[in-house]
């Protein structure tokens, strides 16, 4: 009988375990260990902090989901992965023994990237990568209403998370005009990319016109290939050119880096903690250990001036999930294995500009290349139809 851990209970966690729950024996045990009990959507998290919707609207808890499965869940933080023994350790203190571990615990945000990066208090930004950094800058947001002043939105060096910025920095446009400030709160947006719409991809159809296009129409000035020194209380300071953009609300998306307990494994993630896989989503290193989702080493296909991350979307970590899903199952004797490099997956990405919409369905095949700009509230209104629609395919296993 074979156990299979997999730790992490998003995108890429949830599809590999109902994957695997499917293509193993029922003898064979499917475990999930994940630090949170709940499944965020994370693309709405972009509404949160306007107040247009609460955590508790895009969430849902993931033990019964999993349960109804038959797959175990423990909730618990992974401590330590030790490969030649094949267990980990949790916290709460637990030992778990594996035959095949699958890592899909995303990462963490690399707040000490640029000085002054980190949230406020501890630093001079706001954050809405995460529930509870949205919900805190709701008071930032009220204090903008009050008094308000310059805004800075954008992506640091090596960052990859591009769409949520551009997305933020249009909707906040939108609620700013709602409030009758806007006059008074002008955006600057600030990137690492060569243009808006590269994405780390070099541009995915024709997503530079659609995003250029929108950022004119919103009279957001862009600053591209740009690099910030460091965050000050009321400033973002770019290095090179030496400019000075005054900023009373900041929104930076830093770098991604893998967690702890990957990055103190000997050769399994790279410098930043992110596992290099093969095409099987397999450890280069340690064949017993398979990697999906944000945690993997996605090379850039293109070269930039300054470094910039690919974005690494919700469908392709699922989908990551259930190739390397497959690919343990083959290892253990159930069915065949499936070669399918990142490259390949495709992608499916709905960019609310709060005024206009923009689908982007993307993969490897021509006829998977699809970009569609929807005018007016339909756009947001066709976002709001992906979340309902995507969370009840990922509660249901669809996804
Ligand atoms: C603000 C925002 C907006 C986005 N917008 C979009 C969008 O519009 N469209 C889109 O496709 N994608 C979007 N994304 C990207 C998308 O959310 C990611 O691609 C996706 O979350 C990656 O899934 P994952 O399973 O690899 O990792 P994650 O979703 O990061 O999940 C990691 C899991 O691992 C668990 N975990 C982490 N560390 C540990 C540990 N030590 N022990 C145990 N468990 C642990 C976590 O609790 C979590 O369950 C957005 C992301 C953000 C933050």
């Amino acid at each position: 009988m074979s156990t299979v851990i997999i730790v992490g209970g998003s995108y890429a966690g949830l599809a590999a375990a109902l994957e695997l729950r499917q293509r193993l024996p029922a003898g064979d045990t499917v475990r999930v260990v994940s630090a949170s009990e709940t499944f965020i959507f994370h693309p709405s998290l972009i509404w949160v902090t306007q107040g247009e919707r609460e955590p508790a609207d895009i969430s849902f808890p993931i033990r019964p989901v999993l349960e109804e499965a038959g797959v175990e869940f423990i909730c618990a933080q992974l401590e330590t992965i030790h490969p030649e023994a094949k267990t980990v350790s949790l916290n709460p203190q637990q030992s778990l023994s594996f035959d095949k571990l699958l890592i899909a615990t995303g990462g963490e945000w690399d707040w000490d990237a640029v000085p002054g990066l980190w949230p406020k208090p501890r630093g001079h930004t706001v954050s809405i990568l995460s529930p509870w950094d949205a919900i805190a800058a709701r008071t930032e947001w009220q204090a903008l209403l009050a008094d308000s002043g310059p805004v800075v939105i954008g992506a640091v060096l090596n960052a990859g998370l591009y769409g949520a910025a551009y997305e933020f920095a249009l909707n906040l446009d939108i609620a700013l005009r709602k409030a009758g400030v806007r006059d008074q709160a002008p955006i600057t947006f600030v990137t690492p990319e060569p243009f808006l719409g590269h994405l780390g991809h070099g541009g995915l159809g024709n997503s530079r016109q659609i995003i250029e296009e929108a950022f004119a129409r919103q009279k957001i000035p862009a600053i591209t290939e740009a690099q910030i020194e460091r965050v000050e209380a009321e400033a973002v300071v770019l290095a090179g050119r030496r400019q000075r953009l005054p900023s009373k609300f900041t929104m930076l998306v830093p770098p991604f880096k893998g967690i702890k307990p990957v990055r103190q494994v000997p050769d399994l993630g790279d410098a930043q903690g992110r596992i290099p896989v093969d095409d099987y989503y397999r450890s280069l290193n340690y064949p017993d250990i398979f990697a999906s989702g944000v945690a993997i080493q996605v090379k850039p296909q293109v070269s930039t001036l300054l470094p910039c991350d690919v974005l690494i979307t919700g469908t392709v970590s699922a989908e990551m999930g259930r190739v390397a899903a497959t690919n343990i199952a083959a290892d253990l004797g159930h069915g065949a294995a499936v070669r399918k490099p990142a490259s390949a997956l495709k992608s499916f990405y709905v960019l609310d500009s709060g005024s206009h919409g923009l689908f982007m369905s993307l993969g490897s095949q021509s006829w998977l290349n699809l970009q569609l700009n929807v005018p007016g509230p339909w756009g947001h209104w066709a976002k709001v139809i992906a979340e309902k629609y995507q969370m009840w395919q990922i509660q249901s296993g669809r996804y």
